[in-house]
C-alpha cells in the first residue's frame, strides 16, 4: 500500500497498490519485455486484445514505455473513457537502467533486464468495467461481494 498527494476523482486515489515486475539475467532484450507484457495483457483482457507500446520516460529504466490496450468501451474509435485517444494505459515499463543494475551488483556489460509497474486497481477496473476507483476503498460490502 502506497500513498500520494492526488486530487481524487473516478480514476485517481490517494492510496494505491503497486505491483512491480523485474527480470534480470544474461541476454534479456526489449523483445522479452514486449512478449512478456503482451502475454500478460492477453491473459488478463482476452486473446483478442490489441496492445500498443508508447515511448515514455521513467528514471530507473532506459528506454522506457507505457503499455496500452485498445479501449474496451469504443473499440479504439475514441470516447470519454479513453479521452478520445482509443487506448488505455495499463502499465509503465522499460529496460533496467545500467546504473540500477550496477548499484544492484550486476555488471551491465553482462546482465540486462526489464521492469514494469502497474496498479492492480486500474487493471481490475478495466477488466471488470468498474467506473470509479474510489469503490475499492469505500468499504461498501455490496461492491466487495461481487468478487
Ligand atoms: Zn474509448
Amino acid at each position: 500500500m502506497s500513498y500520494r498527494y492526488e486530487q481524487m476523482d473516478a480514476s485517481h486515489e490517494i492510496q494505491f497498490n503497486q505491483l512491480e515486475v523485474l527480470a534480470v539475467g544474461k541476454g534479456i532484450t526489449f523483445a522479452d519485455l514486449k512478449g512478456t507484457l503482451e502475454d500478460f495483457a492477453r491473459r488478463m483482457f482476452g486473446s483478442q486484445v490489441h496492445t500498443l507500446l508508447r515511448p515514455s520516460y521513467f528514471p530507473f529504466t532506459e528506454p522506457s514505455a507505457e503499455l496500452n490496450v485498445e479501449c474496451f468501451v469504443c473499440g479504439g474509435k475514441g470516447c470519454g473513457v479513453c479521452k478520445g485517444g482509443g487506448w488505455l494505459e495499463i502499465l509503465g515499463c522499460g529496460m533496467v537502467h545500467p546504473t540500477v543494475l550496477r548499484n544492484g551488483g550486476y555488471d551491465p556489460a553482462v546482465y540486462s533486464g526489464f521492469a514494469a509497474g502497474m496498479g492492480p486497481e486500474r487493471i481490475s477496473m478495466l477488466r471488470n468495467r468498474i467506473a470509479d476507483i474510489r469503490y475499492f476503498w469505500g468499504g461498501d460490502v455490496r461492491f466487495l461481494e461481487q468478487f
